[in-house]
């Protein structure tokens, strides 16, 4: 048990006194999320809704979410929608709950619809079934869903905008959750989150929505307020250098450094097995971009989103959700531009604390500002 190591807890206890950033945790269920707490995560920097949707137990969450996009009558849409918004609302609550009432940034769906579309027989049968339809027309719907490059394509906000019922949806699950554990006396604050935006006026489309949902849910639960933010991902590099105009419509900024930098160095973040380590080793590049930020590039598009972000909003939130806020050199970067959080897998917290203490020492700025 690390808790119970005296030399461990004696160094996580001066490394609190020191560091000045925060450390959050990337987790996909409450099951994460109390781990990384063990590990000392002071809240949620990346919690992707769409977890639900993999692995155990998404059986029937996916099944609604195929029935949503591929149903062609608006009431079973709908119904597939408020069965889903139940599930979505379980884990958030839960989330929620563990973290009582430390920030929990709470992602969009961000993933290409593609990626959620059956492939086996038995389960495009029983959706074909499900759906009334003949396996004929089911595959036409499915093919139409197609993407060459999914993930320069129809996902994050994209989706939001195209169907603005699952932006609502989930949007509703956060604020009907957050505003129960208020009426049972447990603090909650979530911050709601945008994915794959690159300007401002698709954060003010769901902004929009956001806004709506909100007035309607204190309506319903008879609160008064909910506290939360809205903010976004930078993670296109459009979105680094609009920053400025972006920040208009966000309380805070999260850089998604996977995706910012695949879509800096053109390099897939899903191939990084094939010609890359082989390429990286001629040493053309600094280093490997997957691994540590490559601050002359990645990290001067990072600093440039940070500078013009707040000099719209000087006390806009930053952090980072990419894997390299688990990666120490990366941590002391985000420390010299006044990152104000750094969010990684719980396994990586007490490195990112020890990192970010180091950083503040090294820079002799250890008094808290926060
Ligand atoms: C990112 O792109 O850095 C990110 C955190 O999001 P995801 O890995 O889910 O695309
Ligand atoms: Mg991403």
């Amino acid at each position: 048990d690390l808790n119970k190591n005296q030399s461990y807890k004696q160094l996580m206890t001066l490394v609190d006194k020191y560091k000045t950033m925060g450390v959050r945790t990337n987790a996909d269920t409450p099951k994460d999320v109390e781990q990384a707490t063990y590990f000392g995560a002071e809240g949620v920097g990346l919690f992707r809704t769409e977890h639900m949707f993999y692995g155990e137990g998404s059986d029937k969450p996916l099944f609604l979410l195929r029935k949503m996009i591929m149903s062609d009558t608006e009431q079973e849409r709908k119904s597939a929608l408020n069965e889903l918004f139940t599930f979505v609302k379980r884990d958030i609550k839960a989330t929620l709950e563990v973290m009582k009432g430390n920030p929990v940034t709470i992602r969009l769906l961000d993933p290409p619809l593609h990626e959620f579309v059956p492939h086996d027989k038995a389960k495009l049968q029983e959706l074909s079934k499900e759906l009334g339809v003949s396996m004929s027309i089911l595959n036409r719907r499915i093919l139409a869903l197609h993407e060459n490059n999914p993930m320069l394509g129809h996902r994050g906000v994209r989706l939001g905008v195209s169907y603005p019922e699952i932006t609502e949806m989930q949007v509703r699950a956060i604020f009907e959750a957050a505003g129960e554990l208020q009426k049972e006396g447990v603090k909650a604050f979530p911050e709601i989150m945008i994915p794959v935006t690159c300007g401002r006026h698709e954060l003010s489309h769901q902004k929009a929505i956001v806004d709506k949902v909100y007035d309607e849910t204190l309506e319903k639960l008879g609160v008064k307020k909910i506290p939360y933010l809205y903010g976004t991902m930078i993670e296109i590099p459009r979105a680094a250098l609009k920053a400025d105009s972006m920040a208009m419509v966000a309380d805070f900024f999260s850089f998604g450094t996977n995706d910012l930098t695949q879509m800096s160095f053109g390099f897939s973040r899903d191939d990084i097995g094939g010609f890359l380590p082989k390429y990286l080793d001629l040493k053309l590049l600094p280093g490997d971009p997957f691994v540590s930020i490559d601050q002359s590039g990645v990290g001067e598009l990072i600093k440039i989103g940070v500078e013009r972000g707040r000099k719209t909003k000087p006390n806009l939130k930053v952090g980072i959700c990419g894997e390299h806020g688990g990666d120490a050199e990366s941590v002391k970067f985000c420390h010299s531009i006044g990152m104000n959080y750094v969010s990684c897998s719980p396994f990586r917290v007490p490195i990112a604390r020890l990192a970010a203490a180091q950083a503040a020492i090294e820079d002799k700025k250890y008094v808290k500002t926060s």
